[in-house]
């Protein structure tokens, strides 16, 4: 063909209060689109049960990360419930360097960095159904004990008022949906003129 849109990639954010459902729509979003690759944050904050080092976060000490810090590792941080998060630069850009459309699990903070950052940046905000939900969804998951389930849910109530600063806002109720509707969000950002390059190649690039 002569005229040719060339996929430029970008970033995607998606964010939620505590047990919104980040991490549940993250991993079906990858498993279903080979072209998604997940930025691993670094974090401050001590591994839950079942985590692993390097596929749900890279753990590492308070120190260590504030070294990060100054080395200018990372692309954006932020300090949330108590523990310091950050993307690292050099991860997010060896991915877009291959192509791939790369997913963040970010706070508000982090994800209005990212807006200011990149133009080729996307934000989705997940809503709980109620604050009631989200309250059984963080029990239900078991892996935080209860003073823990109590901070968040006061900081859930702060963080939902970001949600209109976002482009998109999907609400979790049923979890096959909410990915459904993120895919299609995802699908048709990539048809933005700021995600294309547009090419006029073979004898169109030599005729006209
Ligand atoms: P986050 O990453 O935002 O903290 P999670 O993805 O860990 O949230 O979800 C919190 C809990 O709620 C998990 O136990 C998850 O399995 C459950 N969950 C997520 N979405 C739904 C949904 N739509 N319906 C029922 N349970 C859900
Ligand atoms: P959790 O401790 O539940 O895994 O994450 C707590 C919060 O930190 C969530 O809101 C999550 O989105 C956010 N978070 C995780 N990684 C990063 C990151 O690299 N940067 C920022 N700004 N927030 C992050």
């Amino acid at each position: 063909m002569a005229i040719e849109l060339e996929p430029l990639p970008m970033l995607i954010v998606l964010s939620s209060p505590s047990g919104g459902g980040k991490s549940s729509v993250c991993r079906a979003l990858l498993a279903a689109d080979p072209k998604l690759q997940y930025s691993v944050s670094v974090t401050s904050r001590p591994p839950r049960p079942g985590e692993v080092n390097g596929r749900d976060y890279w753990f590492v000490s308070e120190d260590e990360f504030l070294k990060l810090i100054e080395q200018n590792a990372f692309y954006e941080w932020a300090r949330v419930h108590d523990n310091y998060y950050g993307t690292r630069r050099d991860i997010v850009e060896a991915k877009l360097a291959q192509g791939h459309d790369v997913v963040m699990d970010l706070d508000v903070v982090g994800g209005l960095t990212i807006k200011k950052l990149c133009d080729r940046s996307v934000l989705i905000y997940v809503l709980p159904p109620s604050l009631k939900v989200l309250e059984e969804r963080l029990r239900a998951r078991g892996t935080d004990p209860e003073p823990v389930i109590q901070k968040r849910l006061r900081n859930a109530r702060h963080e939902i008022n970001f949600a209109e600063k976002y482009d998109f806002v999907v609400i979790n109720d049923d979890l096959e949906f909410t990915v459904a509707t993120i895919r299609r969000i995802i699908e048709a950002q990539r048809y933005a003129s700021r995600n294309q390059r547009v090419k006029i190649t073979g004898d169109d690039a030599l005729i006209y």
